[in-house]
């Protein structure tokens, strides 16, 4: 029986810090102040997002970058965030803003509002509207790409696999994954089918695809009979199964059935290990670009 080639995201998530470190460090040899920023603003208290923020701190920490966390609380309403993120689009030390989904907050907080009142030049999570239209028409080179379907395409590339000419179907289309993933596939000059849930024969759909791109939120929902023999399969998807072998009681899963899909595929990402960290190594990536562009603007002058 075949088995799929493992595509690492752990590993590849630590070559990229590794070489941003590199990096950053190079430039501070001829620019020591040159010091890329990033700001994390968060409202409330989920457990999952104080993990994820941590991680996010701890990995721009050790790659030299200034990172910081802005945790409002959970009576912010949406004036004050829109205060707080204002305050930070006009200060030059950050050249990044994330705003940490979902909201937790007692106020009613539209969400689209939020994302869009990041300063375009600081969106590194590429989730405003005039990076996503940039996105939409292919003028890559000048926008942020969210993090996610940058991870992925990048895992795709470093494991050798053109995209170019190539049929691609995306299963999702939320704004942070499907819709973005499914534009970069685009522009990158991959034919691309975006699936969501009206999708008919979605396992028919699925299995045309030389590249398979699944971020649907339905752990363990791709089957072995939904993949071409060869093809590319990229994991998105975080969710969680009952396993009683487990201390707490649950195990991480994606929404490709691993252990059947990895028989038929000729690459696959795991999960965890997969598309995950490559989520922090873009925005790290992202925010060095954005630092990076800052400099150079100010050499040209
Ligand atoms: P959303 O719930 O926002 O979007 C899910 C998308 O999948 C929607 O477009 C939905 O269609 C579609 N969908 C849902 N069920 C089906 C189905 N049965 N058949 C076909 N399409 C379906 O999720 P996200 O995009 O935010 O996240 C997707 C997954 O990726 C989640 O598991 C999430 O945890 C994970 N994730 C992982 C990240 C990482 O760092 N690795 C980062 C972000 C997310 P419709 O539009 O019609 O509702």
């Amino acid at each position: 029986e075949v088995t799929a080639k493992l595509i690492d995201g752990k590993k590849t998530a630590g070559d990229l810090r590794n070489e941003l470190k590199e990096q950053i460090a190079k430039i501070r040899e001829s620019v020591s102040s040159f010091k890329p920023g990033l700001a994390i603003v968060q409202v409330g208290d989920r457990d999952d997002s104080n993990v994820y923020v941590r991680n996010k701190i701890k990995s721009a920490e050790e790659i030299g970058m200034k990172a910081e966390h802005f945790k409002l609380p959970k009576s912010t309403n949406q004036a004050q965030l829109l205060a707080q993120i204002d305050k930070i689009n006009r200060d030059s030390e950050f050249h990044g803003m994330i705003v940490q989904l979902p909201l937790e907050s007692d106020n009613k907080i539209d969400v689209d509002t939020i994302t869009n009142a990041v300063s375009p030049l600081k969106d590194v999570d590429g989730l405003n509207e005039q990076n996503a239209g940039k996105l939409a028409r292919g003028e890559i080179k000048r926008c942020f790409i969210p993090c996610t379907p940058r991870g992925c395409l990048e895992l795709i590339k470093r494991a050798g696999v053109d995209v170019d000419g190539k049929n691609a179907v995306v299963i999702g289309r939320s704004k942070i994954v499907g819709a973005p993933m499914s534009d970069l596939l685009l522009w990158n000059h991959a034919t691309v089918t975006t699936c969501h849930s009206h999708t008919h024969d979605l396992p028919g759909v699925a299995s045309k695809a030389d590249i398979l791109i699944v971020a649907a939120g339905k752990p363990l929902m791709v089957k072995k009979d939904w993949v071409k023999p060869g093809a590319v399969v990229i994991d998105c998807g975080i969710g969680f199964v009952e396993d009683s072998t487990r201390k707490s009681g649950r195990r991480m899963v994606g929404d490709v059935d691993f252990p059947e899909v990895k028989t038929v595929a000729s690459h696959i990402t795991p999960v965890p290990g997969g598309v995950g960290p490559m989520t922090v190594a873009m925005l790290l990536q992202n925010t060095f670009d954005s630092a990076k562009r800052v400099l150079e603007r100010h050499q040209n002058v």
